[in-house]
């Protein structure tokens, strides 16, 4: 059993309403406490009400991706110096989905870890293999070349990252990875931050990718698999609910 304690964070995806949102953050908070470190990633409207709604909770909230440049000519994006002016704790970058359709690169993805970390938020940094590349080999290769640009970019703050394993073809699809093919990326990944950083024993590693209710247990009973990363179940708050209390 390892001794991280672990972490769920909702991905809300670009989901919600002023309505939906506050039934759903009254459900989380009602269910507290919970035995792990629980957060919520929402979109860029809705940090305003989700810090107002989880300001007296141990419930964190965070942004779902963010600009590597601290202001400027850049229409359209939102810098990490206004997510810490919402509180946030966290921001997720390199999703895939970022990645997919908006070409973001390992250097960008790294430069945003980079620049959120500068202003004291953590980034909850996603790596994953496509099917494609799964089913040619090159899983292994693929996540460590990503994770790889963000280490030596992070420099000797790597150990502060939020890492998230999120093979491609398991979000969204309702096809997960199972804990041992999972549990191998991840002991992948902790031997290469292990390699960077005195603090990788200390590190949580995230597993995203069609992660349910009645997958959770098992998938977060695997030694290096310190939490998730959810999308679909996040906007349900039972589901969410009971995918926190499986990572007691
Ligand atoms: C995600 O979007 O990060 C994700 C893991 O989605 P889902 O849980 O729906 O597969």
């Amino acid at each position: 059993m390892s001794a991280r304690r672990k972490l769920v964070a909702g991905n809300w995806k670009m989901h919600g309403s002023h309505s939906a949102n506050a039934e759903l953050l009254a459900g989380i908070t009602g269910a507290r406490p919970f035995a792990c470190d629980v957060a919520v990633c929402v979109p860029f409207p809705y940090l305003s009400e989700t810090a107002v709604a989880l300001a007296a909770s141990d419930i964190r909230w965070g942004a779902q991706d963010c600009s590597a440049h601290d202001q400027g000519s850049y229409t359209g994006e939102v810098s990490v110096g206004m997510l810490a002016e919402f509180g946030c704790r966290y921001v997720i970058v390199g999703h895939s989905e970022r990645r997919q359709y908006h070409q973001e690169s390992d250097q960008l993805v790294a430069d945003k870890a980079r620049a959120a970390l500068a202003r004291g938020i953590t980034p909850i940094v996603c790596v994953g293999e496509t099917l494609a590349q799964r089913e040619a080999g090159e899983t292994d290769a693929v996540v460590k070349r990503q994770l790889s640009a963000v280490i030596h970019t992070l420099g000797h703050c790597a150990g502060e990252m939020v890492v998230a394993y999120e093979p491609v073809w398991a979000i969204g699809t309702g096809r997960t990875a199972t804990p041992e093919q999972a549990q191998a990326v991840h002991a992948l990944l902790r031997a290469q931050l292990q390699a960077a950083t005195a603090h990788a024993a200390g590190m949580k590693i995230l597993y995203g990718g069609s992660v349910k209710p009645d997958n959770a247990a098992t998938l977060f009973a695997q030694p290096d698999i310190d939490g998730g990363l959810i999308g679909g179940a996040s906007l349900k708050a039972a589901d969410f609910v009971a995918i926190c209390r499986a990572a007691a």
